[in-house]
């Protein structure tokens, strides 16, 4: 398929017909599987040895489970309705597609182009968002969630959610892009974003000192953010605009290299939360 002659023109509400039911299914559909994923996992996860990465002691309530699940739905909503107009512009030629062939050298360029562009916008919307004049509209309800899990991805107030939006259209605006990128670009972020929720580090142990890996981003380090570090790590996928601009938290490593450390399994734990006598499965 070509898309569509630009002098034929698509109403919007001929585009909503068309798109919303798919563009919802899609959105939801990314968000509950990363979602339970990431949630599978660290449920396993915390039956094992690696139960001592969860990084804070405090455990998230139901009322959190269901104000960020609440919320999320609502971003998938706000996602699904600003997705309209955008597609209305590819249509009516407002703009522009790419038109070309996808090699895997062009997949590949063109998905580190995107993860590098959203980064850098998500850092400094991110930061701005922090500004007092901004923080109450935009990002206070993200930051209702002081233990993230992986519910926490798309906990957003409607104005946080358009312009964690806004990136797209601007984006593929000036870099048009092929579709199979955009998709696997939209695969990675919510995957990322629901690891960076998780509660429990999922990364191996040096990566925050380890010369290379240091500059992909971590569990611990988005946790910091919500644990009240408000003027320290804003970063997203990477860490290189922290340590550019100085906002890193100060103890990110130290606590990253605590929280990965092994498990002291015999050191008896101060509050037994469970006698039940279950025997293992
Ligand atoms: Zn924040
Ligand atoms: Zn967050």
């Amino acid at each position: 398929m070509k898309g569509f002659p630009v002098d034929q023109h698509t109403s919007l509400l001929q585009t909503a017909k068309d798109i919303f039911v798919g563009s919802l299914t899609f959105d939801l559909g990314r968000y509950l599987i990363a979602a339970s994923l990431i949630a599978g996992l660290v449920w396993i996860l915390r039956r094992t040895s690696w139960a001592s990465r969860k990084i804070q002691k405090r455990e998230a309530t139901r009322a959190d489970f269901l104000r960020e699940f609440g919320a999320s739905l609502r971003t998938v909503l706000v996602y699904t309705v600003l997705a309209v107009p955008m597609v209305w512009a590819f249509r009516n030629g407002y703009l522009p597609e790419y038109r070309g062939t996808v090699t895997p050298l062009t997949y590949a360029g063109y998905l580190a182009a995107i993860l590098l562009a959203h980064d850098a916008w998500f850092y400094w919307t991110h930061r701005a968002m922090h500004h007092p004049r901004l923080f109450k509209t935009f990002h206070r309800l993200h930051h209702r969630t002081v233990t993230p899990t992986p519910w926490t991805a798309y906990s957003f107030a409607i104005p946080e959610a358009a312009v964690s939006f806004l990136f797209m259209p601007l984006y593929l605006a000036i870099l048009p892009t092929p579709k199979p990128v955009i998709f696997a670009f939209l695969t990675v972020m919510i995957l990322r974003n629901a690891m960076g929720h998780a509660g429990l580090e999922l990364h191996a142990r040096g990566w925050a000192s380890h010369p290379l890996l240091k500059w992909i981003s971590t569990t611990t380090h988005h946790d910091l953010h919500h644990a009240g570090s408000f003027n320290h790590n804003f970063g997203f996928y990477f860490t290189w605009w922290d340590k550019l601009m100085g906002t890193e938290h100060p103890d990110y490593v130290a606590t990253y290299d605590r929280v990965t450390a092994p498990a002291k399994a015999l050191e008896p734990q101060p509050f037994t939360t469970s006698a039940s006598p279950q025997t293992t499965a």
